[in-house]
C-alpha cells in the first residue's frame, strides 16, 4: 500500500479514538452546518457531479439538496445512542451503543454525493470516522466532500477521500485500521468485497443492484402511472438503483396504457448535460453503454419485441428503448443500468406478483391501483425492501432503504441507519 494510503489511514484511526468522545449533539452541530455549505453551493457542487458523469445538470442540483435534507434529518434526529436501561435484578443493566472505528465507503457513480453522504453521516454521527474508496470517475466529488466537512469543522480524519482504484481495496479493508466496510454497487464488487471483511471477520453492509417492478393494475390512474412510470425509468439516464425497470401491466388495460407511457417516455431526449432543461443525457461512461446494447441484443435474440429500438446516437447517448419481454427470457434476471425498460402483461394479480418476484434481485416495487385489498396483497406478498403504492421508489431520509436477496443487506437511512456501525455492549451486574 502506498505511504499516503497508510497514512490517511492511520490518521482515521487517531481521529477516532477522539470523535467517539464528542457528544451526539456537537457531532450534530457539524452536520447542520455540513448541510447548510452544500445548500448554499448546490449550483457549484453540482456542476463536478454533471462533469463527472454526466446526469443533467438540475438533477444534480437536486440531488447536492436532497443531501442538504438529509443532513438536516439527522442533525435532528432522536439520540437512539443514549445508553438504555434495562429491567432486571443488577444494580448494572445497560446497552451502550459503542462505535466501531474507522469504516471503509465502497461507492459508486451514479450518484455521487448522495450515495457517500448516505452512508458516512450516519456512521460519523454515531462515532465512527470515515475513508471512501469513490468510483475511479468521481475522485472530484469525493475531495469537495472532504473540502466540505472539514469546512463545516469536522477534525482532520473524520472524513478523508483515498483516491485509489478497486484493486486496492483489498489491501485497505484489511488493514488493522478498518474495522468496517459499506458498499454501494454492483453485486460482483459486493461479493468479493463482503468475502474479505468476512475473512477478517468485520462487519459490512452491501447495497447492490435491482431491476424493480412497477406494477399497474387495471383500475389505476393511468394517466398519472404513465408520466411517473417514464420518469421512474429515464431519470438518471436509467443509472438507478431502485429505478422502474420491468413494466407490468394487468392485460385489460394494456391498449389502454401503453400508448399514454410510450408518448410520456419518447420525452425524454438526450440533450446537453449542462442545460438546466435537459431531461435525460448520455450514460456515464461508453463501456457502460456498449454492456447495454449487448444486453438489448441478448433480450432480442431470446424473444423479446421492440415498442421503441435502443437507437445509439452517440458514444455514450440513447434514444431511449422499450422492449416487450416474455417469462423466460434471461434477459430477465439481469438488471438493465441504463435507458431501457421492459413491458411484460399479466392476466391478473397472481400472474403480476410471480412476475415481480421471480429476478435474483429484491430492492423496491411500485404498484399502481386504488383498491385497498389488492395494495395489501401486493404489500404483503412483495419480496422487496420497500414497496410503494401509487408513487415511483425515491428514497427519503425518514425511511429505512436497503435491499434483500442479491439487493444486499443491511440498512441506510432513518435512525436504523444509526445502528450499523455500532457494537451493543451489555453491562450487567452489581
Ligand atoms: P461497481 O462497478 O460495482 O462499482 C462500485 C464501486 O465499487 C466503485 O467504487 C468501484 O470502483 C468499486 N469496485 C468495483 N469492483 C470492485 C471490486 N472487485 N472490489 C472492490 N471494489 C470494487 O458499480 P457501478 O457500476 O459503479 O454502479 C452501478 C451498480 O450499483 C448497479 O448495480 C446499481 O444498481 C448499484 N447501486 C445500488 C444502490 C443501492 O442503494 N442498492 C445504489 C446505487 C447503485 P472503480 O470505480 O474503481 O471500479
Amino acid at each position: 500500500m502506498e505511504q499516503s494510503i497508510e497514512n490517511k489511514l492511520i490518521r482515521a484511526d487517531k481521529a477516532f479514538s477522539e470523535w467517539k468522545k464528542v457528544p451526539f449533539e456537537d457531532r450534530q452541530k457539524l452536520i447542520a452546518k455540513a448541510a447548510e455549505l452544500l445548500k448554499n453551493n448546490a449550483e457549484k457542487f453540482g456542476t463536478i457531479i454533471t462533469k463527472e458523469m454526466n446526469k443533467p445538470v438540475a438533477q444534480s442540483i437536486a440531488e447536492v439538496e436532497k443531501c442538504a435534507l438529509m443532513m438536516n434529518y439527522y442533525a435532528d434526529a432522536e439520540n437512539i445512542l443514549k445508553p438504555e436501561h434495562i429491567d432486571s435484578q443488577y444494580s448494572y443493566s445497560e446497552i451502550h451503543y459503542v462505535p466501531k472505528g474507522v469504516i471503509l465507503g465502497v461507492m459508486p457513480w451514479n450518484f455521487p454525493f448522495w450515495q457517500v453522504l448516505r452512508f458516512a453521516v450516519p456512521a460519523i454521527l454515531a462515532g465512527n470516522t470515515v475513508v471512501l474508496k469513490h468510483a475511479s470517475i468521481c475522485f472530484g466529488s469525493g475531495n469537495a466532500i472532504e473540502d466540505v466537512l472539514l469546512e463545516a469543522g469536522f477534525p482532520e480524519g473524520v472524513f478523508q477521500n483515498l483516491e485509489i482504484g478497486h484493486k486496492d481495496v483489498k489491501e485497505v479493508l484489511e488493514h488493522k485500521a478498518i474495522a468496517g466496510v459499506s458498499l454501494t454497487g454492483s453485486e460482483k464488487a459486493g461479493a468479493e468485497v463482503a468475502s474479505i471483511a468476512g475473512q477478517k471477520i468485520k462487519k459490512s453492509v452491501l447495497e447492490l443492484g435491482g431491476s424493480d417492478a412497477f406494477i399497474v393494475l387495471d383500475d389505476a390512474d393511468l394517466v398519472e402511472a404513465a408520466k411517473v412510470g417514464a420518469l421512474a425509468r429515464l431519470q438518471n439516464c436509467g443509472q438507478t438503483c431502485v429505478a422502474a425497470k420491468r413494466f407490468i401491466i394487468n392485460e385489460k388495460i394494456e391498449d389502454a396504457f401503453l400508448p399514454k407511457f410510450i408518448e410520456e417516455y419518447k420525452k425524454f431526449v438526450p440533450a446537453d448535460p449542462m442545460d438546466k432543461e435537459t431531461k435525460i443525457a448520455g450514460m456515464a461512461r461508453p463501456d457502460l453503454a456498449d454492456d447495454l446494447e449487448k444486453q438489448f441484443e441478448k433480450a432480442l435474440e431470446n424473444g423479446a419485441e421492440i415498442i421503441l429500438p435502443l437507437e445509439r446516437i452517440s458514444d455514450n447517448e440513447f434514444k431511449p428503448g422499450l422492449i416487450r419481454v416474455k417469462e423466460g427470457n434471461p434477459i430477465l434476471q439481469e438488471e438493465l443500468f441504463g435507458p431501457l425498460g421492459m413491458v411484460m402483461v399479466a392476466k391478473d394479480d397472481e400472474e403480476a406478483l410471480r412476475m415481480a418476484n421471480d429476478i435474483p434481485f429484491g430492492l423496491s416495487n411500485s404498484v399502481w391501483t386504488k383498491d385497498k385489498t389488492r395494495q395489501l396483497f401486493f404489500i404483503e406478498n412483495l419480496e422487496s425492501g420497500t414497496v410503494n403504492i401509487n408513487r415511483m421508489t425515491s428514497s427519503d431520509p425518514r425511511f429505512p432503504f436497503g435491499g434483500t436477496k442479491t439487493s444486499g443487506y443491511g440498512t441506510e437511512l432513518s435512525l436504523l441507519a444509526l445502528r450499523e456501525f455500532v457494537t451493543a455492549k451489555t453491562i450487567v451486574g452489581n
